[in-house]
């Protein structure tokens, strides 16, 4: 058994149980002053930006504005030209990552879940098949054991009764719900959306924002990159506003659409509104 702490904050008594360094409050994933260049080309600019527990980080701005490029080098599908990610205080990218980074790096590596604006199901995989894959392969889960988590996630997704659908019979909605459920699958710590509703039909939006509202809600670390501004508001606990590869203002939850600091962030919501 772990230790316990407890502590008080505005008289009200808080007690924290853990075990060793878990307890400390590391965010889950953090960029730190994460540049990126792609040739000459300077994407990002000293990015830091933390995700703690339970955050869910809203990422808005432009298109340009080097929202992909950051998601990508947090999941370590990019590496950084300067700076580093960190998760839960171990570096797991720097631009010449040693041999112990890479390690870590391999470690963590199912950790970090990431869903995409096209989400990139195997074809000619069913949905089941699809969830499954990764545990089986990744983690060396058994086959039986898959397959029940796998039934647990598409009930949660809502679409146990396409389980074994192959991906081109479902509609876009349907398919980035098992998108989700192929991600959640890796018990990950964290969550990055790409974009996940821009390539759906409005009212196929709506379910893949009630998935993502529900995971918000019982706890799910998440960073999502989005033009749903009302997701942003409503779900979000923090919203970002970046453009041109920086991270120009950062608000908790309603607060950034309701007073935007920036003539930049203010043009920018001004095209959401009516
Ligand atoms: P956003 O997601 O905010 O639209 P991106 O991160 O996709 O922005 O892109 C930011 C900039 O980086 C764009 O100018 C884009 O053309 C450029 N870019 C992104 N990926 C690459 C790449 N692999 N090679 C060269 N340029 C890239
Ligand atoms: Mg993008």
């Amino acid at each position: 058994m772990g230790i316990e702490i407890a502590y008080d904050v505005n008289g009200i008594r808080f007690v924290v149980a853990g075990i060793g360094e878990t307890m400390a409050a590391a965010p889950i994933i953090l960029a730190e002053r994460v540049t990126k260049r792609f040739g000459a080309h300077q994407v990002l600019t000293a990015v830091t930006l933390p995700v703690m527990e339970r955050d869910v980080v809203c990422v808005v701005g432009p298109s340009g504005s080097g929202k992909t490029t950051l998601l990508r080098c947090l999941a370590l599908l990019e590496a950084p030209s300067e700076g580093r990610i960190v998760m839960q205080g171990t570096t797991i990218a720097t631009p010449e990552a040693d041999r112990q980074t890479k390690a870590a790096a391999r470690v963590v590596r199912s950790d970090i879940g990431m869903v995409f604006q096209h989400f990139n199901l195997w074809p000619h995989m069913s949905v089941l098949e699809n969830v499954i894959e990764a545990p089986l392969r990744v983690k060396g889960m058994a086959r039986d054991k898959a397959i029940a988590l796998a039934e647990t996630l598409l009930a949660k997704v809502d679409l146990s009764d396409k389980r074994d659908a192959y991906p081109a019979r479902l509609s876009g909605g349907q398919q980035q719900r098992v998108a989700i459920a192929r991600a959640l699958a890796m018990s990950p710590k964290v969550l990055l959306f790409d974009e996940a509703t821009s390539a759906l039909d409005p009212e196929l939006r709506r379910e893949v924002l009630l998935v993502m509202r529900q995971l918000a809600r019982e706890g799910m670390t998440m960073l999502v990159v989005t033009h749903e501004m009302g997701f942003a508001r409503h779900v979000g606990t923090r919203t970002v506003f970046m453009d041109r590869g920086e991270i120009v203002e950062e608000a908790p939850g309603a607060a950034f659409f309701d007073a935007p600091q920036t003539e930049r962030a203010k043009r920018f919501l001004q095209q959401f509104e009516e």
